[in-house]
This record gives C-alpha cells, structure tokens and sequence, in this order.
C-alpha cells in the first residue's frame, strides 16, 4: 500500500491530514488549518512536507500555508479563487488536471457550492478522496458562494466515485449531522446503525473520519435527494432532486 495517511484535528473542530507516498517520501498536507499543528503532525511521523493541495480559499484550510511554504519551501497546489487571493500558489488546477505527490496521482474533480472554486483530490488507485467542506460525514457543506443545485451536482459527482472511496473531510461535525439526518429518515436502519457507532468512537475520543463512501450512499440525507423516500420525508415527492436538496440544506441551516 504505497499511500499512508495521517489524521489530526485542529483548530476547533477543523481536520488536518497528511498523505505520503511510501515509495519516494513525497508528503502533502491536505489544506493547512494551522502551520503549528501540521508541524507537530510532521514531527510525530517523521514526514518530510513536500506539497500542500488546497480545497477551498476559506481561512480555516489556508491559514497555515504562508509558514509553512517559508519553511519547508513546498510546493502549493489550489484552485483558482485561492491563487487570485493570495500569492503563495504555485500550481493552479480545476476538472481534469492531475496531480501528482511522488508516484501517487490525484485526479481534480471541481466541486463548487460551498464556494464557488472548491476542488476535490480523488487518489483513485489508493481509493481516497480528500473533499474538504464539500461532503461531510452524514452532512454536507453549507452552500455559501453556489446555488443550491451547484452543490447538489458537485455531491452527484461525488457519490459516482466507487463504494471503497475513503473521505476525508475538513471538520468532525458527524454526531451533530447524524442528529439532523435522523429528522429526515428516522426509520433508515443503516444510519441508526451509523449512530449508534459514531457515538461511541466520539466517546472514546476517536475520529469519526475516514468514512466509506458506500456507507454514506445509504446514510447520508445529502447524498438522497433523489430517492423518493426521502423527497416524500420532506413533503417534495416528486420535485427535482436539486430542490429536494435544497430543502434538506435549509433545514439543517435552522436546526438546533
Ligand atoms: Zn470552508
Ligand atoms: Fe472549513
């Protein structure tokens, strides 16, 4: 397995995530949150940062990245709207680029709502997708910069990556997105099931994160909008999906 991946949480409720390429060292930071936790990262398993692959422009996926490009001198990859920010990019890439860290390729999957220039890295042969504030674990991102059916497409494009995919996201919010998800489909089994696990890694302080993109097939609220359960669940049965969508996300911005 040439791929190995390090999890860390920072900030208050933000992830942090290293992925290496075993064969020749290359070693990523996915966003940079906060330069001092990826570094301690760095320490505690003896990486060496080559790359920082950038989701979003948001301050919580990019504050690190002007430390840390001064002082590893790595190379930082993003999307257009963080290259028209800020100076630090050196690549800029949308759909259809490939990256590489090392031996190890990513495919750039544009998944734009949550702002409108968010990318994906989807490492497809180590079956790892990094999706930053696009898809959570049971939720999605809020739609800040897109419409509605923008962030539906993007989620679309997303369940079409293979069952076996692992996602990383930007934050651990899945307690409170299982809460919300169960107003919706209460007598889904698969997310009771979900519910009943995810409390318990949370009570043993562990991360809720990878989850399966399989399992969030099934579970995730988000992911559904097309299934007519959950379109009748929300008094939409037979509306565009997009709208559906559209419904769940307004929901879940009101719920407490
Ligand atoms: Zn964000
Ligand atoms: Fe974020």
């Amino acid at each position: 397995m040439p791929a190995e991946t390090h999890l860390f949480r920072c900030l208050s409720d933000n992830y942090g995530v290293l992925i290496r390429d075993s064969e020749t060292g290359a070693t990523a930071s996915i966003d940079a949150p906060e330069a001092g936790a990826v570094e301690a990262a760095l320490k505690a398993t003896g990486w060496k940062l080559t790359d920082i692959l950038v989701t979003h422009h948001h301050a919580d996926h990019t504050d690190g990245i002007p430390a840390l490009k001064q002082k590893y001198q790595c190379r930082v990859v993003a999307p257009q709207e963080v290259t028209s920010k800020y100076p630090f990019v050196d690549e800029t890439v949308c759909e259809g680029d490939k990256v590489m860290l090392g031996k190890l390729a990513a495919n750039v999957i544009d998944t734009p709502g949550h702002t409108a220039g968010h990318i994906t890295y989807w490492f497809h042969n180590d079956q790892i997708a990094f999706v930053g504030d696009t898809l959570f674990s049971i939720g999605c991102g809020r739609v800040i910069e897109g419409t509605h059916e923008m962030m539906w497409n993007s989620l679309k494009k997303l369940r079409d990556l293979p069952d076996e995919t692992e996602i990383f996201c930007g934050h651990e919010y899945t307690l409170a997105n299982i809460k919300f998800a169960q107003t919706i489909e209460p007598n889904n089994q698969a997310l009771a099931e979900r519910a009943r696990e995810a409390a318990e890694e949370v009570a043993k302080k562990r991360p809720t994160i990878p989850t399966m993109l399989g399992a969030e097939k099934k579970e995730n609220p988000f992911l559904r909008a097309d299934v007519p359960e959950v379109a009748a669940a929300v008094g939409m049965a037979g509306r565009p999906a997009a709208e559906v969508f559209g419904e769940i996300r307004t929901r879940k911005n009101n719920f407490r």
